[in-house]
C-alpha cells in the first residue's frame, strides 16, 4: 500500500459510526502516521555530508565491479532513520505489549533471563567454522539442550538442526523415506495426514515426494481411528499426527494408532508443535511415535519475533535413529566432537544427508536450555499443567458467549476453540478478530483448523495472569455480543488501528514487495 503523503487522511470514526475528526497531520495522538522510507528520503540526497573525493586519492581497486548508476536508497539522516524505524515498530503488537491468543503459536513470555544468556560473548559471538577445541562450551550447550529434549520426549536420538517446525517434519518425513529405502519398500508411497493435524503436515510429506491421504475427525475433533486403521497397508509409508491437535484436543487413541501402523510396516511422524500442552507430563516416546519435531521457539520461549529466529530439533525412535541427518555433537571423553561426513563412519553411514549448512541456531540453543534448567523438571510439569488450565478457563468463560464445538465432550487442552455458528446472520469470525484489534488485542487464530466453521482458536499459554485472562476474556465476550446483535459498526472495525480493512485477497495475490520507483534494474546490471 503506498500512502498519497499530501492528501492522505485515515478514516477514523469514534465507534459510534460518526466521523471523528481527522488530525492535520494524519497523526492519532501518539500514534504516527508513517510513509515509506522512500516516501520521506529523496533518492537523490544522502543523509551524510561527504566532502569531494581528493584527486590524490588512490585508484579505484574495484577492477571493473564499480557500480554503473545509482542504487536508489533513500537518504536519510540517521535520527530520521531511526525514528522511521521506531515508528513502524510501535505499529506492531509484541508479545512484550500484551497478551498474544493466537492459537498454535504459544506466544509465551520470553524470560529475560533467556536473553542474557543468548548474548553471553562465549555464545552470541561464535563463528560456525571456529575450530571445536575453541567452542567446547557452545557445543556443551547444543549436547546438554539434546540430553534434556530426548529425555522428556522418551526418544533415542536428537537432530538438532532443522531451524524451524517445518523444517523439523521434513527432517522427520526424509528419514522415514531414507529407512524405507533402506529396507527396499521405497514403493510405500502413501502418507495418511488426520484433517485434524496443521497444515504444514500434508504440504511436508508433498513436499517430499509422497502422496497424501486425508484422515477424516470424528464429531468430537479426533482422528478417526478407524477409518485411519481401515486405510492402512503395503503402500503407506507412515502418518503425520498432530498431538495435541489442531482443535486443541489430546489424539487418545495415538498408542493404538501407532501400533497398528508399526504393524502393517509404516512409520509415525508426530507434529509436536503443542508440546507445550504435555511436556513433563507425557512422554511422545511411550506413544509409539518415530520421529517429531519441537518448535524450541513455542515450548521452550522465544516466540515468532520474540528475540530470535525459530528452531525445531526433530528427536528419533531408535528405529529411524540410524537415518537422521548429519551434524551431531558427540562426547568423546572430555571432549565434544562435531560429527560430520569426514568423521561419520560406519557409525551414520545410512544418515539421509544434512539439512543445513552448519549446526543450528545457537542463539535458540542457549534460550531453551536456560528456560529447561531454570524450570526444571517440576517448573516444565507445571508450565503444561498452567497452559491448559488457562485455556480452560478461557473456555469456560466464553463458551456461553461463543458457540464451543468441542466444549460439552470435556476439557481442552492449550488451546480452546470456538465457531462463528452464534453471530448475527452476515456477521462473521473476521468481524470478531477486527473488532478485537480496536479493543488493543492482536485477534487469536482464525479459520484454523478448517474442521471448524470460522474458527476461532485461543491459545492464552501458562504465562498470562488470571487477571489478564479476565481482561481478554471480557474484550472478546464484548466484541461477540456485538457480532450477536448486529452491530454494524463492527463491519468497519478496526476504527483506532493505523489502518482499517485492507484488501486482504490483493495484498496475498499481488503483494507490492518493491518500491516502484526504485532503479533496480538498472542497479542489477
Ligand atoms: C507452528 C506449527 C508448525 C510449524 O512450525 P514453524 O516453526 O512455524 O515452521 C507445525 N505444526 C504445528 C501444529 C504448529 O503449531
Amino acid at each position: 500500500m503506498s500512502i498519497n503523503q499530501s492528501g492522505w487522511r485515515p478514516q477514523m470514526t469514534a465507534g459510534d459510526g460518526k466521523p471523528a475528526a481527522p488530525t492535520a497531520t494524519g497523526n492519532k495522538a501518539l500514534m504516527l502516521e508513517e510513509a515509506l522510507i522512500f516516501e520521506i528520503g529523496d533518492t537523490q540526497t544522502t543523509g551524510v555530508d561527504f566532502t569531494g573525493i581528493d584527486a590524490a586519492a588512490p585508484a579505484s581497486r574495484l577492477g571493473g565491479l564499480a557500480r554503473k548508476a545509482a542504487i536508489g536508497l533513500p537518504g536519510l539522516a540517521e535520527p530520521e532513520a531511526v525514528r522511521h524505524y521506531t515508528r513502524l515498530s510501535r505499529q506492531n503488537y509484541a508479545i512484550d505489549l500484551g497478551l498474544f491468543p493466537l492459537g498454535s503459536c504459544t506466544m509465551k513470555h520470553n524470560p529475560r533471563l533467556n536473553e542474557k544468556m543468548a548474548r553471553l560473548p562465549g555464545f552470541a559471538d561464535v563463528h560456525p567454522l571456529q575450530p571445536v577445541d575453541t567452542v567446547q562450551g557452545a557445543l556443551e550447550v547444543i549436547h546438554q539442550l539434546a540430553h534434556w529434549l530426548v529425555t522428556l520426549t522418551g526418544m533415542t536420538s536428537v537432530a538438532m538442526s532443522p531451524k524451524a517446525g517445518a523444517h523439523g517434519e521434513l527432517c522427520g518425513i526424509l528419514a522415514i523415506k531414507a529407512a524405507l529405502e533402506a529396507r527396499g519398500e521405497g514403493h510405500r508411497k502413501i502418507v495418511l495426514v488426520p484433517e485434524s493435524a496443521h497444515g504444514t503436515n500434508p504440504a511436508t510429506a508433498a513436499f517430499a515426494g509422497f502422496a497424501v491421504e486425508d484422515i477424516p475427525a470424528t464429531a468430537d475433533g479426533r482422528v478417526d481411528t478407524a477409518a485411519l486403521i481401515a486405510r492402512l497397508g503395503p503402500d503407506v509409508a507412515g502418518v503425520m499426527i498432530t498431538n495435541p491437535n489442531t482443535c486443541g484436543l489430546f489424539e487418545r487413541d495415538l498408542k493404538t494408532i501407532s501400533d497398528a501402523v508399526h504393524d502393517a510396516g509404516g512409520y509415525v511422524y508426530c507434529d509436536g508443535a503443542n508440546f507445550n500442552a504435555i511436556v513433563g507430563r507425557v512422554r511422545p516416546g511411550d506413544l509409539g511415535v518415530d520421529a517429531m519435531h519441537i518448535n524450541l521457539h513455542k515450548t521452550f520461549s522465544t516466540p515468532h519475533g520474540g528475540g530470535g529466529p525459530g528452531s525445531g530439533p526433530v528427536v528419533f525412535s531408535e528405529a529411524l535413529t540410524p537415518f537422521a541427518p548429519l551434524p551431531f555433537v558427540e562426547k568423546q571423553g572430555e571432549q565434544f566432537v562435531l560429527i560430520e561426513e569426514e568423521n561419520a563412519g560406519e557409525h551414520h553411514a545410512g544418515s539421509f544427508g544434512r539439512m543445513v549448512a552448519f549446526h543450528g541456531q545457537m542463539g535458540m540453543f542457549t534460550r531453551a536450555l536456560t528456560y529447561i534448567l531454570s524450570h526444571g523438571a517440576d517448573g516444565l510439569r507445571q508450565v503444561a499443567e498452567d497452559a491448559v488450565l488457562n485455556a480452560n478457563y478461557v473456555l469456560r468463560s466464553l463458551e456461553g458467549t461463543l458457540d464451543a464445538p468441542f466444549a460439552k465432550a470435556g476439557p481442552c487442552m492449550h488451546e480452546a476453540i470456538f465457531s462463528d455458528a452464534n453471530l448475527a446472520e452476515g456477521f462473521s469470525t473476521l468481524d470478531v478478530a477486527k473488532g478485537l484489534i480496536d479493543e488493543g488485542f492482536h485477534p487469536m487464530t482464525v479459520y484454523f483448523p478448517l474442521v471448524v466453521h470460522g474458527a476461532m482458536l485461543v491459545e492464552p499459554t501458562e504465562t498470562e495472569s488470571k487477571a489478564a485472562l479476565d481482561q481478554f476474556v471480557g474484550a472478546l465476550r464484548s466484541v461477540a455480543e456485538r457480532a450477536k446483535a448486529g452491530d454494524a459498526s463492527l463491519k468497519t472495525a478496526p476504527h483506532f488501528a493505523p489502518r482499517a480493512r485492507l484488501d486482504e485477497t490483493q495484498a496475498a495475490r499481488k503483494p507490492v514487495l518493491v518500491w516502484k520507483d526504485a532503479p533496480l534494474a538498472q542497479a542489477a546490471e
